[in-house]
Order: structure tokens, then sequence, then C-alpha cells
């Protein structure tokens, strides 16, 4: 069975990337939104099926990737990377509350290092989740990663440091710059 989505080098990928987007056409009465619970139990389910057929590990691994794919496809299409990088900052607060994923803040941003810590209150993933003793937010860790990616041209590396599975009410990230060998 052909991989719809393949990888970047798939040209069906591309396209079908593009087509992402087309819900107005698609969806001429239900419109753009559905419910948070429709997006959770999807990214839930995933995670489940992935864990028992991979292990924890693999799916934490994979979900980022996931989440690092749709970073750096969601650059492309819906960010301005022109933007100096104030601005651009800006930018991606305004579209994660547009799209009700979270409400971003820069807590920090090193401009000579890169080193940035992000929090996302409200997140789409994991906000109302009871403590568990870990985080959960692997897809947003690699969403967030991809766009620093794409926007640096650097490599980064995104780790959630507090989140709702922890006990906190704000998930907080951690985004260095890996450096070059
Ligand atoms: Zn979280």
């Amino acid at each position: 069975m052909a991989n719809i989505f393949g990888n970047t080098d798939n040209d069906n990928s591309a396209v079908l990337w593009d087509y992402l987007f087309n819900v107005d056409e698609g969806r001429k009465n239900l419109g753009g939104e559905m419910p948070v619970i429709v997006y959770r139990m999807l990214e839930y389910s995933m995670r489940d099926v992935l864990t028992s057929m991979y292990g924890k590990e693999k799916m934490i691994e994979i979900i980022r990737s996931a989440g690092e794919k749709t970073g750096r496809e969601f650059y492309s299409r819906c960010l301005d990377g022109s933007l100096p990088l104030n601005d651009f900052l800006a930018q991606v607060q305004q579209k994660l509350i547009d799209l009700k994923i979270g409400i971003l803040r820069f807590e920090k941003f090193d401009e000579e290092t890169g080193h940035a810590v992000l929090t996302v209150s409200e997140d789409l993933d994991c906000s109302g989740f009871p403590s568990i003793g870990e985080t959960v937010c692997n897809y947003d860790e690699g969403f967030l990663a991809g766009i620093l990616k794409a926007y640096t041209k650097k490599e980064y590396i995104v780790v959630e440091i507090d989140c709702w599975g922890t006990g906190e009410r704000v998930c907080r990230f951690d985004a260095k710059v890996v450096l070059d060998k």
C-alpha cells in the first residue's frame, strides 16, 4: 500500500500536505473547528498503539518526529521566516493562539547561544491531565524544534521540563542548540 504522507522526498507527500489546509472547500457545513477531545483521542490512541507495537521509548521518538515534521511544514506554510527574531517569535505566539494550540510565552531567548525557555499554557495536548509523574507533550517538543530549526537553520533539541503530567499547570520547554562536533 502506498504511504500517502510518505517522506519529504515523495511528491505525493508535499501535495497532500497542501490539501490538509484546504478545509474550507471540504467542510462547507461543518467548518474548520472541532472539539479538542477529537484531537486528543487521535493523539492518545496513536500513543497507546505505538507503545504496544514498539515500546514506550520508540513511541516517544515517533511522536516527536511527527511533531517535528509538522513544525517544519507549519513553518513553510504559515510563518514568515524573513522576519527578525522578535517579530518572528510574536508571529509564532499569535498563530498558536489563532489555532487554539496554546498560549505560548518565551521566558528566555538568548540570541548568542540560541538557548530558549518557552511555556505553553492551556496546552492542547495535556491541560487538565492528572499528575502521572512524567511529561507527555512529546509532539509539542518536536513541533517547537521543527519551527526553531527551520527558522534558525540550527540543530535544536527541545525537551519538556514541566507539564500537567508532572503536576504543573503550564508546560515548559527547554530548547537548546546542538553544537557542531
Ligand atoms: Zn505538557
